[in-house]
């Protein structure tokens, strides 16, 4: 079976669906919050949306998709002018010394960001074509299912005011939910009033929800060390199941310093790459959830080796945001034990954002699970209008 055309799509809109658009008007820390002028919102830095869609077919008939982000419209010329060539007339089910090739012939321009990417996006149409090949989904061919279902946790809880985010967190209980993550508005540029308001924000979550439900919160890298543990003085009384992303990937000496000050679990990882970024965080005892995305890190063959070394040293694997990829990875491996949805909102209409689906046959979680056929593959087909 081999690779006979690899051809790359690109659509202006986000991998992640509305929560991206939504994300960009509201007011939530970021790496730039530092800088008055990226203060107000995300979208005042954020790159416009879009995704990638690879497509590669093999000489059996047999077509296999993968996706990834794509801002910028990086990702196509790497395939086109580079990865493309490595891939046609080689065995598609070769997936460790196909990978291993694309990842040594980027070295002098990738190892992490676009060019993993992209990488990714391939290896994921790679196992897609492999699943397909064998009539097995792709979960079984990563020796699973270990579990019938995986829970899901309500991943939006924005700073839209007290009300609106308590009758949110009280909404995602009665539909089913254990556990929800919210975001904080305020980091080191804000001063003592927004550390008040990110307590406020947590303290509304914990009070709507009461003890039983698990709650965590995300500072999406725009914390220092000082700020941060300042927050987790204040923060340690609401029992948060984890603090996401306090400070920017490469600052893991941060890391490993604020999970040595403060009983709250701390995690990260979804802008990190490969199974070195992620041995980094484990030598360093940075983390103690670490949060991959097959999309960014390189696809199932490098997700199998970075969940092998957190089950080695005893971390937690959650990873980041939806996708069938990671309930694939979840079936498979005992160390994942829920993944991250992004539900609407209960109070939000998103009047402008249309919303097409970017693939047909992707489950909806019920009652705060989701579960997965036996169809082959990934099981999904990319809807071709959203091109
Ligand atoms: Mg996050």
């Amino acid at each position: 079976m081999k690779i006979s055309r690899v051809s790359v799509r690109h659509a202006d809109r986000s991998i992640w669906g509305h929560l991206a658009e939504r994300e960009k008007t509201l007011p939530l820390v970021t790496p730039l919050d530092i800088y008055p002028q990226f203060q107000e919102t995300r979208g005042s830095w954020f790159w416009d949306s879009g995704m990638a869609v690879v497509q590669i077919e093999t000489d059996n008939g047999i077509v296999g998709h993968g996706w990834c982000e794509d801002g910028c419209r990086a990702t196509a010329p790497v395939i086109e002018n580079h990865l493309q060539r490595l891939l046609v007339g080689q065995s598609a089910s070769d997936v460790e010394g196909l990978w291993d090739r694309l990842f040594r012939a980027t070295l002098p321009y990738g190892r992490k960001g676009s060019v993993l990417q992209a990488i990714s996006a391939i290896d994921i149409a790679l196992w897609d074509i492999l699943g397909k090949a064998a009539d097995k989904p792709v979960y079984e061919l990563l020796g699973g299912p270990v579990k019938d279902s995986i829970p899901v946790y309500a991943s939006a809880l924005h700073p839209v005011g007290a009300h609106k985010v308590a009758a949110e967190a009280k909404a995602y209980v009665e539909e089913g939910y254990k556990a929800m993550k919210m975001r904080f508005p305020f980091g080191p540029g804000n001063g003592v009033d927004g550390m008040r308001a990110n307590e406020e924000q947590v303290a509304c979550v914990r009070n709507a929800v009461g003890d039983d439900i698990e709650i965590m919160a995300d500072a999406y890298m725009g914390w220092d060390f000082l700020y941060a543990k300042k927050m987790c003085r204040r923060l340690e009384k609401y029992n948060l199941a984890w603090l996401e992303e306090a400070f920017i990937p490469d600052d893991l000496d941060s890391y490993a310093q604020l999970r040595q000050e403060t009983n709250i679990p701390i995690s990260g990882g979804e802008h990190e790459y490969t199974r070195f970024g992620f041995k980094n965080i484990i030598d360093k005892q940075a983390m103690d959830i670490i949060q991959p995305d097959l999309r960014r890190c390189g696809g199932f063959t490098e997700a199998r080796k970075i969940a092998a070394q957190a089950a080695a040293a005893g971390i937690t694997l959650i990873p980041h945001a939806y996708g069938i990829t990671h309930i694939h990875l979840a079936l498979a491996f005992p160390i994942v034990p829920m993944i991250e949805y992004f539900p609407l909102p209960c109070w939000d209409e998103l009047p402008n954002v249309e919303i097409e689906p970017i693939f047909h046959g992707e489950p909806v979680p019920k009652n705060g699970t989701v579960t997965l056929t036996a169809a082959p593959g990934l099981g999904v087909t990319v809807n071709d209008r959203i091109f």
